[in-house]
């Protein structure tokens, strides 16, 4: 079978897979690939096992030795993997192993971000294996099979970094605060804003993991993205914000971003470019970016003497919407605060209310749930955030999704709340309510 039958064959099963459970085509055609070496490999071939998933499959057990990596080493072990009648049952069984709630962020999302949260939930032991899977999703341009309905993604125009991640901290305060956390902080809450804005935008990571040097920028140069802003906090002692943009850029972007700081109340040190060799840039952000603007963001000093330490603690969120609002205006796109993007509307709950303790696993949560009509409801963002899910939020229709599944929500003082039976189903949990204690306890 050539490649393009290859892609072709699993594209069909796997687009179909996507539009009942949300794990994008490219990605599950590009595991069927690196996995199974194009439905080569002796599992694909002997077993139809194109994900090397293990234990016992429909069509039972098929022993194999496999390269495992243990402390980034690899070693050969004889182990049990499934064996199934034909690829459907081999892809939905992958669809089913992604659709548990450690693989949330996988489920609607971009390639690149779906790509790193396998790996950062631990699909693969290959410390490269988000990489790997992005090379042949972009070489066989695979993301083409993540359009629904004839409509294909917009390209990005905005890649966010957060800098640093995993091994590598970046500035660290003496209070214990790491710049890779605030990094990631910053630009999951830009990232959240754009999508709601509808400024398509994607990220070089959505969770603490490491990238080199030339990761990073690969992700950046190849995101087909116009613009990157990478996030950092400053060290050694200053105070206040710069924002950097290449020797070869016109510095508007940098200086804009700069009044959105300064607009929002972070004193502005310096908008500035800095040479190394001659005629090169001296920061990788902007050396290896290619025709990406890339705009290097410092918020603050990790380790000021005056206030940046609290402001930037206290104030990051006005810093991150004001550059949301200033990056909109300077790509011409309409700009709405979050209160004019407002959550679900308030539907008055009905008296009397009862109180329901929430329990997850054994672990009662520090939050409470109540009666409402004899239904107990449970604040979704809390429950759902317990088991590593994330919620969705659509602007247009005004729903909350879990896992891909419209609930039914009331809204209390900014908390939207939808039925314990409900919020359990998305996240694949039983439920039981003991009476006695007013509980609900959620297992799974
Ligand atoms: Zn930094």
């Amino acid at each position: 079978m050539s490649q393009q039958a290859f892609i072709e064959k699993i594209a069909l099963i796997a687009q179909e897979e996507m539009k009942r459970s949300g794990v994008p085509a490219s990605l599950t055609i590009a595991q069927a690939i690196l996995e199974s070496g194009w439905g080569t490999s002796e599992l694909a071939t002997k077993a139809n096992n194109l994900f090397g998933i293990k234990g016992t499959g429909p069509a039972g057990i098929y022993q194999k030795v496999s390269p495992e990596y243990v402390d980034n080493k690899k070693i050969e072990k004889l182990s049990d993997f499934r064996k199934y009648n034909n690829w459907l049952e081999s892809v939905q069984d992958h669809t089913a192993k992604l659709l548990k709630p450690i693989y949330a962020k996988v489920l609607g999302a971009s390639y690149i971000v779906a790509c790193h949260a396998v790996q950062d939930a631990g699909y693969a032991t290959d410390p490269n294996y988000a990489q790997e899977l992005i090379e042949r999703i972009e070489k066989y341009e695979l993301y083409q099979y993540d359009s629904q309905g004839g409509q294909t993604m917009p390209l990005p125009i905005l890649i966010i970094d957060p800098g640093h991640g995993g091994s590598d901290p970046g500035a660290v305060g003496a209070n214990g605060l790491k710049e890779k956390d605030l990094n990631l902080q910053i630009s999951l809450y830009q990232y959240a804003r754009f999508q709601a804005l509808g400024v398509p935008v994607v990220l070089t990571r959505a969770s603490d993991i490491t990238l080199t040097p030339d990761q990073r920028t690969k992700l950046v140069r190849e995101s087909g993205a116009k613009y990157c802003i990478s996030n950092h906090i400053n060290a050694g002692g200053g105070d206040g914000a710069e924002t950097i943009y290449s020797i070869h850029s016109d510095g508007k972007l940098a200086n804009k971003i700069a009044e959105a700081l300064s607009t929002s109340g972070q004193n502005v040190r310096r908008v500035f470019s800095r040479q190394g060799k001659p005629n090169y840039d001296y920061y990788f952000m902007h050396r290896e970016t290619g025709s990406v603007e890339t705009v290097i963001v410092e918020y603050g000093f990790i380790d000021s003497k005056q206030d940046d330490v609290e402001q930037i603690q206290r104030d990051w969120k006005i810093w991150s919407e004001s550059i949301v609002k200033y990056f909109c205006d300077f790509i011409g796109v309409p700009y709405k605060s979050p209160t004019e993007n407002p959550q679900p509307e308030a539907k008055p709950v009905d008296k009397p209310v009862d109180k329901v303790s929430i329990e997850i696993n054994g672990k009662v949560l520090p939050v409470q749930g109540y009666l409402k009509d004899g239904i107990s409801t449970l604040p979704v963002r809390v429950v759902s955030e317990a088991v590593g899910v994330t919620p969705g939020w659509c602007p247009d229709n005004k729903t909350v999704t879990v896992n891909g599944k419209q609930l039914t929500v009331t809204n209390e003082t900014g908390t939207s709340y939808a039925p314990a039976r409900e919020i359990a189903s998305a996240l694949g949990l039983q439920v039981e309510w003991v009476q006695e204690t007013k509980t609900v306890k959620l297992k799974g």
